[in-house]
């Protein structure tokens, strides 16, 4: 068993739950957050601009890439993703983005509030949509492929990436997990054509609500920054800090949305992109923990889901935003759940295949075997920064002994 270092629960503001285990649960440096909020409220300035620039300067540096632009949610970076890139080309509603069913909402809801099409393909045993799914699915009405790295995972990424680039579609990365997943020791997504980040309360890099989105071309992130505030061209920071003599002036150029984030979100975005690395590897201890112990239950009720750490060219370090594993079909998952939450435990699920959602029953239907099975059979176990060692064992008995109570 390897030896986990307990630096964070040393912390004087440490406050472990060893009672009931969550999964998930927000942390915070709350002092070192305060110190960021304390300097917006003392400015008087807490809307867009002030912290957020420096949020996009800060992720800019760790991400390495030059066009960062900080929003209100994730939601928002998809949803003026698509929307942008129906205007730019000129897609009609016949164009097709192949996406993945095993995903949050946000991710399908874009397509098709953009008036696009959602063509679901398959994933394989890495819950992430799998290249051969893709390549099926591709048809000449295909525009675009959006993939989710699952809990951090990058497996496919590149392969999909790779088809993209083949058959000339555009690539993004819904990396709503994967806050620190690494290809070669630096963040995921810089070869994508858009990369769209989540700093949601209980996403791995926490700013209470936020999200940003990366463009690969500096036209698109221009295109993005002109409408990332209802189509106003300038920001009323921007406007602040000009010498302008009509600081009250700007234009509308487009019809937009309101997609923009604020200053205090990236005070606490911030902080938890400090110490993000840290607080992954955190993550990846606590899992090889687990992968450790259910390894010596030999259980064949389940299997773990293995994250990529070494691809054909890359060298991978997973975010570790989720612990999953998949049961066999012999059990129920709702007993199972309930019965872990007889024993304080809070497993989750992610994800229930969109497909059966309202507003996805109408599509053009493929099969997609592989995530309606995995569908009724994932579940994620607790996994976040205030477990300890011992609450990760706990979990461990705790799911042995509920598989054998609800087994047959
Ligand atoms: C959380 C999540 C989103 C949405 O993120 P928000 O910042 O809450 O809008 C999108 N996609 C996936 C896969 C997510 O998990």
């Amino acid at each position: 068993m390897p030896k986990l270092n307990n630096d964070l629960m040393k912390r004087p503001d440490f406050k472990g739950d060893s009672r009931s285990v969550h999964l998930f649960q927000p942390f915070f440096r709350t002092d070192e957050v305060l110190m960021h909020v304390r300097e917006c409220l003392n400015l008087g300035w807490t809307g867009d601009g002030f912290k957020t620039v420096e949020f996009e300067d800060a992720w800019s540096q760790y991400a390495q890439c030059k066009n960062a632009l900080f929003l209100n949610s994730n939601t928002a970076g998809l949803f003026m993703c698509f929307e942008t890139l129906k205007e730019k080309h000129g897609w009609n509603e016949s164009a097709e983005v192949i996406t993945t069913p095993l995903t949050f909402v946000s991710t399908n809801h874009a397509i098709l509030n953009a008036g696009l099409k959602p063509i679901f393909g398959d994933v394989d045993s890495s819950l992430n949509l799998s290249p051969r799914s893709v390549l099926e699915n591709i048809t000449c009405n295909t525009k675009a492929v959006i993939f989710v790295g699952i809990g951090g995972n990058p497996a496919n990424y590149h392969e999909i990436l790779a088809i993209c680039r083949e058959n000339n579609l555009i690539c993004i990365l819904d990396a709503a997990h994967m806050a620190g997943t690494k290809c070669n020791d630096v963040q995921i997504g810089s070869d994508a054509d858009f990369t769209i980040l989540s700093f949601q309360a209980v996403k791995n890099c926490p700013a209470s609500d936020a999200g940003l989105i990366s463009a690969l071309s500096d036209e698109d992130h221009a295109t993005l920054k002109s409408r990332y505030w209802l189509g106003i061209d300038k920001s009323t920071f921007e406007r602040s800090k000009s010498n302008s003599r009509y600081k009250w002036e700007y234009n509308v150029d487009y019809l937009s949305n309101k997609y923009n984030g604020n200053s205090i979100a990236a005070s606490l975005g911030l902080v938890s992109l400090k110490y993000l690395d840290e607080d992954n590897k955190r993550r990846r201890m606590l899992s090889a923990l687990y992968d450790d112990i259910l390894r010596t239950r030999n259980s064949d009720l389940f299997r773990t889901i293995p994250h990529l750490e070494v691809g054909e060219d890359y060298r991978y370090e997973t975010s570790r935003h989720l612990y999953q594993i998949c049961l066999d079909s012999s059990i129920n998952r709702n007993e199972l759940i309930l019965a872990l939450n007889a024993r304080d435990i809070y497993p989750g699920v992610h994800y229930v295949s969109n497909k059966i959602y309202r507003p996805y029953l109408n599509l053009p239907t493929t099969k997609t075997p592989n995530a309606d099975l995995l569908s009724q059979s994932i579940i994620s176990l607790p996994l976040h920064l205030r477990m300890s060692e011992d609450d990760v064992s706990i979990v461990c008995d705790a799911l042995i002994d509920s598989l054998q109570q609800v087994d047959g």
